[in-house]
C-alpha cells in the first residue's frame, strides 16, 4: 500500500543529549503548584533519557509545523480508506456453533458506570451483542462506586448474552487518598479550571481516572480474569466481528490493542513525564528495548504540548475503548510506577488522565510489537471516530476521524510511521 513509504523510518541510534539542556527543559514548567517535582539528574543516565529523545525523521526535516498536521492527516486517511479485512494471522477462531459450550479466554467486558448512565451503557451494549458478544458469550463486570439499583441490572440482565457481575468499588480504593493536601489541591484545580481544563473541579472525574488508572484490575472481581475489553456508554461499534478478539490478543502475544490515538490536554500531565523519568532513573532495567519512545517524545506536531509535557508528545491511545492484558498492569514495573505515581499525586494536583497512564506504562514498560491497532474495528466516541474500509463495518463514513479543525489531535500517524514495522503494517 502506498502509505506504507519510508517516511518515519527512523535510525535507531540515540541523539546524543546535551545534558545542561535537558536539565533545564525539565525543571522548565516547575510552577508553583508542582513542589513534588524535582530535577532529575541525567548524568546518572544519561543513555536511558537520550534514548527517551525525539529524533525527528528526515523526512519531515524543514517543514513547519502546519505541514506536518495535514501531512500526518493525510497519511491517517490513506490508511483508513485502504481497503482492509480480518487481521491476516493463521489463527483466528471463528465463532462457534455453539457459543454455550464454548470454551472462551480468561476475558471480561469491563465498564465503570452509574445508575443514571443506563441508557448509554444499553446503546453501546447492543451493538457489541450484535457485532460480537452474542457469538462468543463473553460475561460482563460493571464497576461502580455507588451501588446498582435493580432497575439497572434487570434491564442490562436482558440485554446481553455473557454472564453479569455488578460490583461495588470499596470507597478506600476509590476516594482520594488521605495524603493530599486539601490547599494544595484546591489551589491547582482552581487554576486547570481557569485554564480551561475540563472536570478540573470535579472529584470524582479524577477518582474515576485514578481508579482507571491503578486500581480497576486488582478489584476482587476483575482479579479472576485476565483480558478486558472496556467500553463507555453512548459510544458505538460498527464492524461485525468474526472472529475471537481475546483469543487474537492471546495467541498472538498481544498486551494492548487500541482503536484511537491522539494528543492529550497539556495542562492536565504537567508533570507526569518528568515524574516518569525519576521513576525509571531508579529503575533503569524496567524500560523495554523496543519501547515506543518516538511516539512518547515527538515535538513537531504540537510542540507546545510536549514543552509543556515537560518532553512527552502527549499522545496516548484513547482508553475508552481498549483490549488488553491485565498481567501487564499487575506486573513490577507498571505497578511500581503508577505506585510512584499515586505519591506524586498527580491525580489529584492535575488531571493525569487513565489514557496516558495506560500509554506512557505500555510505551515504556513493554515490546512495542505487543501493542495491536484494532484498525478493522469501527469505533466511536465523540467527537473521533476509527471508520476503516471494511467488508464487515456499516454506519460511519469510511476515513472519517474527526472535525477538520481537531486534525492536528491525530497521534496515529506517529504510530504507524514510528512503532509499527512492516509486519505490523501487512496485519491487514
Ligand atoms: P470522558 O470520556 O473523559 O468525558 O469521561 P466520561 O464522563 O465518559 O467517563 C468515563 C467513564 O467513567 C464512563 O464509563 C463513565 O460512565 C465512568 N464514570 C465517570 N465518573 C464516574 C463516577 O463518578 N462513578 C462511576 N461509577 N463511573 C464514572
Ligand atoms: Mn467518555
Amino acid at each position: 500500500v502506498d502509505v506504507d513509504s519510508t517516511k518515519g523510518k527512523i535510525p535507531n541510534i540515540p541523539k546524543i543529549v546535551d545534558v545542561s539542556d535537558l536539565a533545564s527543559s525539565l525543571t522548565g514548567g516547575n510552577g508553583g503548584t508542582q513542589q513534588n517535582f524535582s530535577p532529575v539528574p541525567v548524568e546518572e543516565d544519561p543513555k536511558i533519557l537520550a534514548e527517551l529523545t525525539f529524533t525527528p525523521p528526515r523526512e519531515l526535516e524543514g517543514l513547519s509545523r502546519d505541514e506536518v498536521v495535514d501531512l500526518n492527516y493525510d497519511d491517517l486517511v490513506k490508511i483508513l480508506k485502504t481497503p482492509i479485512d480480518k487481521p491476516k494471522v493463521d489463527n483466528l477462531v471463528p465463532p462457534p456453533d455453539n457459543p454455550n459450550n464454548y470454551e472462551r479466554a480468561n476475558a471480561t467486558f469491563m465498564i465503570l458506570v452509574r445508575n443514571k448512565e443506563l441508557n448509554g451503557a444499553l446503546h453501546t451494549i447492543q451493538q457489541i451483542e450484535n457485532n460480537f458478544n452474542k457469538k462468543f458469550h463473553y460475561p460482563y463486570v460493571f464497576l461502580n462506586d455507588g451501588k446498582f439499583n435493580n432497575g439497572f441490572k434487570n434491564r442490562i440482565r436482558d440485554a446481553v448474552s455473557g454472564e453479569c457481575y455488578f460490583e461495588k468499588i470499596d470507597a478506600q480504593d476509590w476516594s482520594q487518598p488521605s495524603t493530599i493536601d486539601p490547599d494544595r489541591q484546591k489551589n491547582s484545580m482552581k487554576q486547570l479550571d481557569d485554564e480551561g481544563v475540563g472536570y478540573a473541579k470535579q472529584v470524582s472525574y479524577h477518582n474515576m481516572c485514578r481508579y482507571y488508572s491503578r486500581g480497576f484490575y486488582n478489584h476482587p472481581r476483575m482479579k479472576q480474569f485476565k483480558y478486558y475489553w472496556r467500553f463507555e456508554p453512548n459510544t458505538d461499534y460498527y464492524s461485525d466481528l468474526n472472529y475471537d478478539v481475546f483469543k487474537f490478543m492471546q495467541d498472538n502475544h498481544k498486551t494492548y490493542g487500541f482503536t484511537i490515538s491522539l494528543y492529550d490536554v497539556e495542562q492536565s500531565v504537567k508533570t507526569l513525564w518528568p515524574e516518569t523519568l525519576d521513576f525509571i532513573k531508579a529503575h533503569p532495567g524496567y524500560v523495554h528495548p523496543n519501547a515506543a519512545t518516538q511516539w512518547l517524545t515527538e515535538n513537531l506536531q504540537n510542540p507546545h504540548k510536549t514543552e509543556m509535557a515537560q518532553g512527552y508528545s502527549t499522545c496516548h491511545f484513547w482508553s475508552n475503548f481498549e483490549i488488553a492484558d491485565m498481567d501487564f498492569y499487575r506486573a513490577k514495573p507498571y505497578s511500581d510506577w503508577v505506585d510512584h505515581l499515586e505519591k506524586a499525586g498527580g491525580f489529584y494536583y492535575e488531571r493525569w488522565g487513565d489514557a496516558p497512564v495506560h500509554s506512557v506504562g505500555v510505551g515504556l514498560f513493554e515490546d512495542k510489537k505487543k501493542v495491536h491497532w484494532f484498525r478493522d474495528i469501527g469505533y466511536k466516541h465523540h467527537p473521533y471516530t476509527n471508520c476503516p474500509n471494511g467488508p464487515h463495518t456499516r454506519g460511519c463514513t469510511i476515513g472519517d476521524f474527526t472535525y477538520k479543525h481537531l486534525k492536528d489531535q491525530n497521534c496515529l500517524t506517529n504510530w504507524w510511521n514510528f512503532e509499527m514495522d512492516d509486519a505490523d503494517k501487512a496485519m491487514y
